[in-house]
């Protein structure tokens, strides 16, 4: 399996022909066809095993970042929020929304856009859609936290909420994971029509469920992905098997969760970023003291993950802004090895750096 190599992406940032100069600095812009065209190219499963040491590779060196709980605006209806994260090379951020109604107006929960910039010159490298990556980074970084937190002989998976995130959750667990059969289920009995259609050419058992309960009783992993802005318990604590591992993507935002507070206290719960996950978490529902670790502590060995076959545990997924940053720059590496995307000059360049004006008089 290839490393990703920053200093690789670093002389990718390649000076522009002088004939190009006259017109801007240009900047690749990755549409969502060429993100399509990239998988295609790499493959979902290689993807996946990529961004996967692009996460562990960042989480690994936490103290190089410069990192900030996102920033939120909050609707009555949903949530539009920027989310930087830069190291000492390269700066990311998201712009993402949460609007858990769109689907009934025929558009998506979740949308994004992301841009990286070198940072030496604060000049743009790449506008990116993200909608697409955002799938993937939240399955990766989840599977992550699995890979500390789950039984590694985990075989069977429950998803409850079957939208745009669920496949990616599946298959971004099958990577690591024995995968034998899935169980899911979802309000929307067309929702889990399109799952089950989708997965279809997958050797696992497919196993559509009439009840939450159902779902996860006897599950191994438990991913729970509903869009709904409300307090919610999807199921009890007595409803999953010991040593079951939750994986709790749902809960993104003040006043929208998935689990009750008897099961968080019950488990052992880590997060992303602590800031981030007490205002947007489940763990908004109780206190730092209730939570076991951030990722990257699991990661570079600071605390332990799993330590018997009985505990139960959670993440507690909200996004963090270095999960796009890791997505980005891996995204950018591969456009640049496999010229893809378009270069446009969205930044003036002048003879004069101090003659912007000169633009308009020429
Ligand atoms: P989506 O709207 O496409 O799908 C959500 C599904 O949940 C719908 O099919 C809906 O019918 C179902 N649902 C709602 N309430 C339910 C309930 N009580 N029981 C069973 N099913 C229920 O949304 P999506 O893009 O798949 O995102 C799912 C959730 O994940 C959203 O809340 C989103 O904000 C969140 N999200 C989190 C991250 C992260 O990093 N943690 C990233 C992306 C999305």
């Amino acid at each position: 399996m290839p490393e990703l190599n920053l200093n690789y992406v670093m002389m990718l940032i390649v000076p522009l022909p002088s004939d190009q100069k006259q017109t801007g600095w240009f900047m690749k812009i990755l549409t969502v066809s060429d993100i399509q065209r990239l998988i295609d190219i790499v493959g979902i499963e290689s993807f996946f095993s990529r961004l996967l040491i692009a996460l562990k590779q960042d989480f690994a060196r936490w103290s190089a970042f410069y990192k900030s709980a996102r920033h939120a605006t909050h609707y009555a209806h949903g949530v539009i929020e920027l989310m930087p994260c830069s190291d000492d090379s390269l700066y990311a951020f998201k712009y993402v929304n949460g609007h858990p109604g769109n689907t009934a107006e025929g558009k998506l929960s979740v949308i994004a856009i992301g841009q990286l910039s070198e940072v030496a010159s604060g000049y743009p490298l790449m506008i990116c859609e993200m909608t697409l990556l955002t799938a993937f980074r939240t399955a990766a970084t989840g599977v992550l936290a699995a890979s500390y937190l789950a039984r590694p002989d985990s075989d069977v998976l429950a998803v409850i909420g079957t939208g745009a995130q669920s496949e990616f959750q599946v298959l971004g667990f099958n990577g690591v994971f024995p995968l034998r059969q899935i169980r899911f289920f979802d309000l929307d009995i067309g929702a889990m029509r399109k799952f089950a259609r989708n997965l279809l050419a997958y050797p696992f058992e497919l196993v559509p469920c009439r009840s939450i309960k159902e779902a996860v009783r006897d599950a191994d992993i438990i991913v729970t992905a509903t869009a709904a802005k409300k307090r919610q318990s999807l199921f009890a604590l007595e409803d999953v098997a010991p040593g079951a591992h939750i994986q709790a993507v749902g809960g993104d935002c003040p006043g929208k969760t998935e689990l009750s507070h008897v099961l968080l206290s019950a488990a052992k719960l880590v997060v992303e970023y602590m800031p981030q996950a007490l205002v947007e978490g489940e763990v908004q529902q109780c206190d730092a003291s209730h939570v076991h670790a951030e990722l990257w502590e699991l990661v570079g060995g600071h605390k332990p993950g799993r330590e018997n076959t009985q505990e139960i545990t959670v993440f507690d997924s909200v996004g963090f802004a270095l999960e796009d940053f890791s997505v980005l720059r891996l995204v950018y590496e591969l456009a640049c090895e496999h010229h893809l995307g378009t270069d446009m000059p969205l930044i003036p360049e002048l003879d004069d750096p101090k003659d912007l004006f000169g633009l308009l008089s020429a």
